[in-house]
């Protein structure tokens, strides 16, 4: 018995587990010493009306880390690292302090920002505190609910769903738009996106990807901007990178596209260069 369970333990040090866990434990030590030393940024992704490109509509907000060692590392690294602990609470809490911060700026100076949309993990919700703190960190800002828009993944809504109704029904109250994320990527119900009140449906860029060369991702796009118009929902496609996706998507009635075809995510002060300015404007 001693020597299977000795066997096994080594087994166990010499997996790839072992070097996933440390490196987990590393990464999470690193990121609470970046919330710390403000390490944290946003950047903004621009996004543009469909039938007129060059429309700027709106904005996603996108977390960036710059650590001082390892230099920038991507949210698709750290949130799920951030989500086993209790830094992504941290972390969202952090992200409407920089988004209306940066907000707050873009409004002094004159400027007229579109609406711009940031992600809220499941985590976050289900603590039933966050339509509450950005009501508060909104006002301390001076930015108006209108201004910003909430989004959420379908597995936002598979656990804990009293609560996150109760903070979906207060964001929407409050007048903060609502907008399910990487739609199609997980399991919600017609009946839950039915009961939600959804100002917008977002198609992931894994089915963008196949627009114009696979039936199968073509088939879920057409699906959901089906289901998004009857049920009078805004459409914005995630991850637009050929000019052959972008036709695809004007060809069926989708409403805004954001992706590297048109705009890579930019740093606050060269988005604040593409906004509207009435006070300078000729
Ligand atoms: P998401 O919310 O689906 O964000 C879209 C991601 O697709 C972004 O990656 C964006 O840079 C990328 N993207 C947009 N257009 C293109 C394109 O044309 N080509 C390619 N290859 N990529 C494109 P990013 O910034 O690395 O974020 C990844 C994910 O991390 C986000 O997916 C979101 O789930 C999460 N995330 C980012 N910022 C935050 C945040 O502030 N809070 C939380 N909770 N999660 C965040
Ligand atoms: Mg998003
Ligand atoms: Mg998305
Ligand atoms: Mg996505």
């Amino acid at each position: 018995q001693a020597k299977e369970d000795g066997r096994n333990r080594l087994r166990l040090y010499d997996s790839g587990l072992h070097q996933c866990l440390l490196r987990e434990a590393t990464l999470e030590t690193a990121l609470r010493r970046a919330l710390t030393n403000d390490e944290l940024r946003l950047v903004y992704q621009p996004q543009f009306d469909a039938s007129t490109p060059e429309r700027l509509v709106g904005a996603e907000a996108l977390l960036r880390w710059q650590d001082p060692e390892n230099g920038p590392i991507s949210p698709g690294q750290f949130i799920p690292v951030a989500e086993k602990s209790d830094l992504i609470t941290e972390l969202g809490w952090r992200v409407q302090e920089l988004l209306c911060k940066d907000l707050q700026r873009w409004l002094a100076a004159g400027f007229a920002p579109p609406v711009i949309s940031f992600n809220v993990s499941p985590k976050t919700f289900r603590e039933g505190q966050f339509a509450a703190r950005l009501h508060e960190v909104m006002t301390r800002y001076h930015i108006s609910p209108g201004q910003l828009q909430v989004e959420f993944t379908e597995g936002t809504l598979t656990d804990r769903s009293d609560i996150v109704f109760q903070e979906i029904q207060a964001l929407q109250k409050a007048g903060v738009d609502l907008a399910i994320d990487d739609f199609g990527t997980g399991y919600s119900s017609l009946e839950n996106l039915k009961r939600l009140p959804l100002a917008e449906l977002k198609i992931d860029k894994t089915f963008v990807d196949g627009l114009g060369n696979n039936e199968h991702d073509e088939a879920i796009a057409r699906a959901s901007l089906a289901m998004a118009q009857a049920f009078g929902l805004r459409t914005v496609a995630e991850g637009v990178e050929t000019p052959s996706q972008l036709a695809w998507l004007q060809a069926h009635g989708c409403d805004r596209i954001q992706g590297f075809l048109l705009a890579r995510p930019l740093e606050a002060e060269d988005f604040q260069a593409m906004l509207h300015n009435p006070d300078t404007a000729a």
